[in-house]
């Protein structure tokens, strides 16, 4: 037993991000996501989903590591642009320059990103972008 640790033990408020908006629920989101693709696609292998998320990691196990290099050749493509896309997102959170539209550096809607939590435009420049897209597009 430690003696000394009953004293004072009340110190257990999250530190805030600088920005003073709280993400914490959206990364849960993006956590979240990122599980069920890394789960879906590991279901499609017959792999244990522990193993991909390196839960329990064991180094001497090189079957393991082959079966995780086949799991990542098995993502398509568009799994894995998500992948990335959700990891980047989780990033900002951390940096604190999450829900900051890369475009005109004005804050997201909240609504927004917590229906799309990998989106790094604001929806003034997405409706711009998609405007643009069009009008490329030849008819
Ligand atoms: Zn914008």
């Amino acid at each position: 037993m430690d003696e000394f640790s009953s004293g004072s033990s009340g110190q257990d408020s999250p530190p805030q991000p600088s920005s003073g908006r709280d993400f914490s629920r959206i990364e849960r989101l993006l956590l979240d996501q990122r599980d069920q693709i890394l789960k879906e696609a590991g279901r499609v292998v017959g792999i244990g989903v522990a193993n991909v998320a390196g839960l329990t990691p064991d180094p001497t196990d090189m079957a393991t590591r082959e079966e995780h290099e086949a799991f990542s050749l098995r993502l398509k493509e568009r799994e894995k642009n998500l992948l990335r896309k959700i990891d980047l997102a989780i990033e900002r959170i951390k940096e604190g320059d999450f829900g900051i539209c890369e475009e005109c550096g004005e804050p997201i809607e909240e609504k927004r990103l917590m229906a799309r939590p990998v989106t790094t435009l604001c929806i003034d420049c997405k409706t711009l972008q998609e405007i643009q897209e069009n009008a490329k597009r030849p008819s």
